[in-house]
């Protein structure tokens, strides 16, 4: 379930959540837009019908404009990339156009001439429609806030509508339901999305994340590399004669393992760092802004130190179990590949099995052999 302030704001979601909630959304605002620029011209044929014909006219040029300042939205939407500011922007953007369309239909109408119930409706439908955004509590509030001020203000200096009146205060009460019948829409798909990216990214047995994501952080450390030249090192860890482990106190005893290994690994873990679980028995560690090869191997060696001196309580026996890990880490190279990066830390991880496991290889090649 979602945090309260997971609801609230956008800011307590994870970087990677944000994306991915960004790339679904850019896809929705593509096809809400389209459906607008059919179904502003087509409702076009309804005041062909039952309207004269220079307020047909009239409507016709505003349903042009509408169509013209929609249309930017289209190939701006592929400006967007996965930013939250600019998805709001561009969601401000739509919302005034259709606005100021449903200003420019009122005006036309003006006091004296009954409005027409699907212009009357415009608000609300608008509302109606920003609910297929998963959008989080405070953005739903400000947009339909801005739709019931810019409905309040047309009615009242375009149709003469008193601001203190009980049409008013019938508008306010309908809208607000509107509101929050579409914030509950949106919380509810905030909800969905929130959980299918946590079962997709989180490992089910330690509760770190998994290789998807982890894969996911790779990339991105190395673009901050490639791009803002910040360095990054890659420690690889696997647990040793892990198999000896669930061969002789059973599965559920290694299972144990693992969640306590990952808990001693995360407890040492610092601001930006980033840990997940890369396979049945093997961590890997991410350190981002790392000063050179020198910090990279220490913290590797904090971390080897810090799993030996765990004793595990087995839930199959009475015993305490002993654990060590060995390490490979290596640093990334320029021109380098996520897959070459990996290949490096795992034949360093090999080297130090070779050497006699619970030590540390790299990013120098020499093995450091603990006794
Ligand atoms: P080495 O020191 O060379 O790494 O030896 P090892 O025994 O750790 O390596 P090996 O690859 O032979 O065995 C890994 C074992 O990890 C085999 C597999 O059954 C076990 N394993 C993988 N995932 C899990 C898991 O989620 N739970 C449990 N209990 N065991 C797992
Ligand atoms: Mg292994
Ligand atoms: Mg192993």
């Amino acid at each position: 379930m979602l945090k309260l302030s997971e609801f609230w704001s956008a800011r307590a979601h994870s970087e990677d959540f944000t994306l991915t909630r960004m790339g679904f959304m850019t896809v929705r605002l593509r096809l809400l837009t389209c459906l607008l620029m059919v179904g502003i011209p087509a409702w076009g044929l309804v005041d062909w019908l039952t309207l004269g014909e220079a307020q047909f006219g009239l409507l016709l040029k505003a349903r042009a404009f509408c169509l013209l300042a929609l249309s930017p939205l289209i190939p701006l939407s592929y400006l967007i990339h996965f930013r939250r500011e600019r998805m709001k922007l561009a969601l401000g953007y739509l919302m005034t156009v259709m606005m100021l369309f449903s200003l420019f239909c009122l005006a036309s109408f003006g006091p004296d001439q009954p409005l027409q119930a699907g212009y009357s409706a415009f608000p609300y439908l608008l509302i109606s429609l920003f609910a297929i955004f998963p959008v989080p509590l405070s953005l739903s509030l400000q947009l339909a806030a801005c739709i019931l001020l810019a409905m309040l203000g047309g009615n009242w200096l375009l149709l003469g509508q008193p601001l203190l009146g009980g049409a008013t205060l019938d508008q306010v009460w309908l809208l607000c339901l509107f509101a929050l019948a579409s914030a509950w829409v949106q919380c509810g798909q905030l909800n969905m999305l929130l959980q299918l990216y946590r079962e997709s990214t989180t490992d089910e047995l330690t509760g770190m994340m998994n290789r998807r994501l982890l894969m996911k952080r790779l990339e991105q450390a190395r673009a901050r590399f490639l791009y803002q030249q910040q360095d990054f090192a890659l420690l690889l860890l696997d647990l040793d004669r892990f198999k000896r482990i669930n061969d002789t106190f059973g599965h559920l005893a290694g299972d144990a393992v693992l969640k306590e290994v990952a808990a001693s690994l995360a407890e040492q873990l610092e601001p930006g760092m980033v840990l997940g679980r890369y396979g049945g028995e093997e961590f890997a560690v991410l350190l981002p802004r790392c000063e050179g090869a020198g910090q990279a191997r220490e913290f590797a060696e904090r971390l080897r130190l810090a799993v030996e001196a765990r004793l595990i309580k087995s839930p199959t026996s009475e015993e305490l179990l002993e654990v060590t890990v060995s390490i490979g880490v290596a640093m990334m190279q320029p021109s380098e590949s996520v897959e070459s990066l990996l290949n490096r830390a795992d034949e360093r991880l090999y080297q130090a099995k070779v050497a006699g496991r619970n030590c540390v290889v790299g990013p120098e090649a020499a093995a450091a052999r603990v006794a």
